[in-house]
């Protein structure tokens, strides 16, 4: 099924990547404040902070809830950044909306969940506000695209993905594993649905943020969520993925942005007519040898030597002066023309001693 979608409509639209980086989790006013302009004084527009944190297991920091909700609306009205926090239950839905956050994303552990993802849907039944879904843990494109499936049919028209890996007993490198071919095929399954890299979740550690970011621009994805800290060692969750805004900064500007849809659209017919040009060159060498082992058989049967230095110069000279006319080389076509000769000496010579 396709998703119906519509462009999301964010001030980082025409950007590629489109950035949104903030802490793991809104920890403080203070510690959301200095992130925040931080960040905006490097040109980010979009601010990301977890209110609500799905922690594996009981006793960790969970998040502050309801009373980070306005650190975020600050962050707003003093920066101009938008804003992006995880909800997990309708009611996290209702209260983002409350206090005027621009972009929800839905966490992994949710994704995973088609009743949770229901819950959430029926929570955003006509309500504009775009949502983005974070891939489920375990590597399952239909569970994902499942989970944006009740989004979109509840009427969110403004989506994107978010790879964020897949979890594994494996954690040698990664935290959790990229498996790059699940979010290309998502891509390739619908290509209008833009797809946002978490490097920081699949690496889990910063000196891999860097080169994931590198990776995801090469694959062509649309934008990176990365987050970023003010002061990432103390950090009350995720301390050991999260770079300063100054490093995340750093990273950015290092990364090399290749325009992967523009040029493969661009030159795609051009390929094909290249490829058919080939095809008919082919051909017509085929031909040619087809009628030199016809000659081959003529000397055979005349007993003429296959090598007839005359006719040799005469074609090199012939073809130089006409590869001058068409734009061609004469030295190229010269080395071209003693190739094909060299081959059809070699076929006339199999012909007669046959
Ligand atoms: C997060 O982005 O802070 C988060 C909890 O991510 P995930 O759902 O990918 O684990
Ligand atoms: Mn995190």
């Amino acid at each position: 099924m396709e998703l119906e979608l519509e462009p999301l409509h964010l001030p980082s639209d025409n950007e590629r990547p489109f950035v949104i980086a903030g802490p793991c989790s809104a920890e403080t006013e203070e510690q959301v404040m200095t992130t925040a302009r931080q960040l905006s004084e490097k040109g980010c527009h979009m601010f990301r902070a977890g209110v609500w944190k799905p922690r594996t297991k009981p006793g960790g920091f969970e998040g502050n809830g309801e009373k980070a909700l306005p650190w975020m609306k600050a962050v707003k009205e003093e920066t101009g950044m938008f804003t992006a926090t995880e909800v997990a239950k309708p009611e996290h839905v209702e209260l983002c909306l409350k206090y005027g956050i621009d972009v929800l994303w839905v966490g992994a552990r949710t994704s995973a969940n088609p009743f949770a993802m229901q819950d959430l849907a029926d929570a955003l039944r006509g309500v504009d506000v775009p949502v983005f879904v974070k891939n489920p843990v375990n590597p399952d494109l239909e569970l994902w695209i499942g989970a944006m499936e009740r989004i979109n049919q509840a009427g969110i028209k403004r989506m994107a993905a978010i790879h964020r890996g897949f979890s594994s007993f494996d954690k040698k490198i990664y935290r959790n594993l990229p498996m790059w071919q699940i979010p290309m095929e998502l891509h390739r399954r619908i290509p209008n649905l833009p797809i946002i890299c978490d490097p920081s979740h699949i690496g889990g550690r910063r000196e891999l943020i860097a080169p994931l970011c590198q990776q995801a621009m090469d694959l062509g994805f649309d934008g990176l969520l990365v987050e970023s800290h003010c002061n990432p060692d103390e950090a009350w969750s995720d301390a050991k993925q999260q770079v300063t805004p100054d490093v995340l900064d750093y990273i950015l500007s290092l990364l090399v942005i290749r325009d992967e849809k523009v040029t493969t659209e661009g030159i795609q017919q051009l390929r094909r007519q290249i490829d058919e040009l080939d095809n008919q060159m082919m051909e017509v060498l085929s031909k040619r040898m087809r009628v030199c082992r016809e000659i081959g058989q003529y000397k055979k049967e005349h007993n003429m030597t296959v090598f007839q230095s005359n006719r040799y110069n005469e074609i090199l000279e012939k073809r130089g002066a006409q590869a001058s006319v068409c734009g061609v080389d004469p030295e190229c076509a010269a080395h071209i023309f003693e190739l094909i000769h060299q081959e059809s000496v070699r076929q006339q010579i199999e012909i007669i001693n046959q």
